[in-house]
């Protein structure tokens, strides 16, 4: 979609020079890894922290909600799309990494394989777990990335976030502070936006054996989920002691679908678009499977995945 002309009342008090760069009615299908949402009613993806600042004022200024995103891999937008400004992080790259004191500074939109990848060659042990999850440092945060045994959490040390609904500068966060839970952090709740992340690795290890681990962890992934079709890897927070997938298997749900979305033959956990899956789709079999799971074992399974927008009452599960 080309940049559109900017209405005059809302090119006032732009960050200079990101009036061309902020675009119209942007399909948000193709900032998620489930290809599955309707459009922003404008869209940036800011190439630094002080054009994130001062786009997301100058929303507030014109009244227009905002939302920030980063890879898109934890997402369920709705068809009908984001009104107001869409701020994507995925451009705000870079990390740097001390070899000796496993101190890494990363900016938001890294994204955390490379991250992984990264600390693995400069002997830093932590992060192998990381490899294959295929979002943002910020969304990582935010979401408590976790896999094989590690998350984010462990290895954070700070954050500096900025209030988007205040005008003062950004400020620094302890991990403590960040209420961190299973696949949660007290930034799901609240509109602070991560613009970097402190963590502490492990340091002095061998480069090629924490290389090994990371690629071994990846291979275990790619062989046993649905990587090869869009997603948003798994749709389901574990209800403890038991792992949704399994439970979803056993009910035999396996390649269960509501028009272009289906549950992953490969891993039950996983709800995979098949070609042209409308968000309503995704919405309508998650209500599905909840109410199979909710009437075999009286259980409820919680989305991990963040629905953006509005949805309609689901039809077909009721
Ligand atoms: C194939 C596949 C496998 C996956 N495997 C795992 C796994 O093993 N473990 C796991 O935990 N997750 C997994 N995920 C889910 C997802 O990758 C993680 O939750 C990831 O951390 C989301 O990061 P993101 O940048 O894509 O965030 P997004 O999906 O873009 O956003 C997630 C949430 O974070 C918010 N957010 C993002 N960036 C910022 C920011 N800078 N400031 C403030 N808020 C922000 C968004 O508003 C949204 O609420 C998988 C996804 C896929 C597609």
């Amino acid at each position: 979609m080309e940049a559109a002309a900017l209405p005059a009342e809302l090119g006032a008090g732009l960050p200079v020079g990101l009036g061309a760069e902020l675009r119209e009615a942007v399909s948000l299908a193709e900032f998620t890894t489930w290809r599955v949402g309707g459009p922003a009613q404008w869209f940036c993806e800011p190439e630094h922290n002080d054009q994130m600042v001062g786009l997301a004022r100058w929303a507030r200024r014109q009244g227009l909600p905002l939302q920030v995103i980063g890879a898109g891999s934890n997402l369920l937008v709705s068809d009908e799309g984001l009104a107001g400004l869409t701020l994507c992080q995925r451009r705000l790259q870079g990390s740097q990494l001390d070899g000796a004191t496993g101190l890494i500074e990363a900016q938001a939109g890294e994204p955390i394989p490379t991250l992984a990848r990264r600390a693995a060659r400069a002997g830093l042990g932590g992060l192998e777990w990381a490899v294959g999850i295929p979002g943002t440092v910020g969304g990582a945060v935010v979401m408590n990335a976790g896999a094989q045994g590690g998350c984010t959490s462990e290895w954070l040390q700070e954050v500096t976030v900025f209030d988007p609904n205040r005008d003062g500068e950004p400020f620094v966060l302890a991990s403590r502070d960040l209420a961190f839970a299973y696949r949660h952090s007290r930034l799901q709740q609240e509109p602070l936006v991560v613009l970097s992340a402190r963590f502490r690795l492990r340091a002095g290890l061998d480069p090629a054996a924490v290389g090994q681990r990371t690629s071994a962890n990846l291979r275990s992934r790619t062989s046993s989920q649905p990587y090869q079709q869009p997603s948003c890897g798994s749709v389901f927070r574990n209800p403890e002691p038991h792992k949704a997938g399994q439970l979803i298997e056993a009910l035999g749900l396996k390649g269960l679908s509501v028009g272009g979305a289906e549950v992953s033959s490969l891993h039950a956990n996983f709800i995979v678009n098949t070609g042209a899956a409308l968000a309503s789709d995704m919405d309508e079999l998650i209500a599905l499977v909840q109410q199979r799971v909710r009437q075999a074992h009286g259980i409820e399974l919680h989305p991990e995945v963040q629905r953006l927008g509005s949805f309609g009452e689901p039809t077909r599960a009721a």
